[in-house]
């Protein structure tokens, strides 16, 4: 633990007196040195009423030694830089595949273009609905607008965060040809439901799983449930290469298709210029050798990273979900792995006692512990809605169609959960379990102090 203590108090004293009070949950009051058991939860005053801050930093990402320089440099001094004629690539796509379970890995550019990947070999375009989630990051929309598909937006479960698969089959139409659940914050999203709906009317499955690295449902990794599984290895997820994606796919038929739409239409058993081309349209969505060769590397630490991830936000959950008015994610109960690319709760100022949502958060930032609102509704931002006054839109679909998308995507619980969603980010939870104890402890002592914070 890189942690300073301002008022002289060191670790091994905040460790002594953690673990005397048993199970670090009656911590005695950190920025004061009366330690005696007249001390309890809650004592210390606030940093933002001028108490000491709880904590000075978490663990940094990305982690990294000289196993990634190694394999860097190994790729740069080959020559082999691009997956054509190197083996990095391949040779993550398959440790990959191993890893998930899945029959194919393709390895791509970025999430986003993995997700393009997906949708071009399924050939969605012009006139077809996907259904999304509103509560997601914008590369799950932009995919579907960049086919000129329209995206049908089903609501929130406000407990999970997830899309809420019981509204997903009102969504569908005649026209629906693709749902893409994302598996938001790396918990799962109720692929039960969805599925069924979707093997009922016969409308492909494409798992956005860009946040849920290891990440199982009923003890199968996320991503080789659907008709193939998105994932991305940009810098702030779990695994990374900076930039980079991959899809999954037990489908040999649609392996071969998404591998010719992310290498300009171009087959891969050639050489040279003799190859032929398949499909009618593609892209270079291709990861480079520098790229897997890191992500090679990178994966030697997922399991371990990933294992201390739930540790930790287990411990937390455990210890947020005694404090009212403090609501962490819930997981459905097919959700046997959670990657924990986000620890994801709900704040609910009345029963926390009186900060708005803003005031929590400035409140925790003074205590050292970074943390955001998270998404804003998405089907309500003026990127989306002025999706009807694009001139293709307004070409491929009619006034009354586009007046009825509008209709369509209204999401009130999305709304809810928008205001009261608060975020911490992965690497938060790669430190020691003190570091829960002290984020537990920070919103302990706001809420004893509730309503001097709420003034402020
Ligand atoms: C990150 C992310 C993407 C896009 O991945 P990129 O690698 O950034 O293109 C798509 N969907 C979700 C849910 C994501 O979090």
């Amino acid at each position: 633990m890189k942690k300073s203590n301002r008022d002289g108090l060191n670790r091994r004293h905040f460790i002594r007196t953690t673990t005397a009070a048993g199970a670090g949950l009656t911590l005695a009051g950190l920025g004061t040195l009366r330690a005696g058991p007249e001390v309890t939860a809650g004592s210390g005053k606030p940093a933002v009423l001028g108490g000491t801050p709880l904590c000075s930093s978490f663990p940094k990402w990305p982690v990294y030694d000289q196993t990634e320089e190694e394999a860097l440099l190994q790729t740069l001094r080959s020559g082999e830089w691009f997956r054509g004629s190197g083996k990095a690539v391949a040779g993550f796509e398959k440790a990959y595949a191993q890893l998930t379970g899945a029959k194919h890995c393709l390895a791509t550019s970025c999430g986003t273009s993995a997700l393009t990947t997906v949708l071009g070999a399924l050939d969605i375009g012009p006139g077809d609905e996907v259904i999304i989630p509103p509560y997601t990051f914008v590369a799950t929309y932009n995919v579907v607008v960049l086919n000129y598909a329209l995206p049908i937006f089903v609501d929130s479960d406000l407990e999970t965060f997830q899309i809420d698969g019981s509204k997903v089959e009102k969504a569908i139409t005649d026209r629906t040809r693709a749902i893409i659940p994302v598996h938001l914050g790396g918990s799962a999203a109720d692929l039960d439901t969805i599925l069924k709906v979707a093997d009922k009317r016969k409308i492909p499955v494409v798992e956005d799983a860009c946040q849920a690295h290891l990440a199982e449902w009923r003890g199968r990794k996320v991503g080789t449930w659907g008709t193939a599984g998105c994932f991305s290895f940009q810098a702030s997820k779990n695994l990374n290469s900076g930039e980079g994606g991959a899809v999954l796919t037990n489908s040999d038929e649609l392996a071969e298709i998404c591998y010719n739409f992310h290498n300009q239409g171009r087959g891969k058993q050639t050489t040279g210029y003799n190859f032929s081309y398949s499909g009618t349209r593609g892209s270079n969505l291709r990861l480079c050798e520098f790229q897997g060769s890191l992500l090679v590397a990178q994966m030697k630490r997922l399991e371990e990273q990933s294992r201390r991830r739930s540790e930790n936000a287990e411990y937390l959950t455990r210890m947020l979900k005694e404090i009212p008015g403090i609501a962490p994610a819930r997981m459905y109960d097919g959700c046997t792995r959670n990657a924990y690319h986000l620890y994801m709760f709900r704040y609910l100022p009345g029963p926390f006692g009186g900060p708005s949502r803003d005031k929590f958060m400035a409140a925790l930032r003074k205590e050292g512990i970074p943390c955001s609102s998270g998404y804003s509704p998405l089907n309500k931002d003026s990127y989306v809605r002025n999706l009807v006054k694009n001139r293709h839109y307004r070409k491929i679909y009619s006034e009354k169609e586009l007046a009825e998308w509008e209709q369509r995507n209204e999401c009130p619980v999305n709304e809810q959960l928008c205001a009261q969603a608060v975020w911490f980010t992965q690497n938060m939870l790669l430190g020691p379990k003190e570091d829960m104890e002290r984020i537990a402890e920070a919103i302990r002592r706001l809420q004893k102090h509730a309503g001097e914070v709420a003034k402020i």
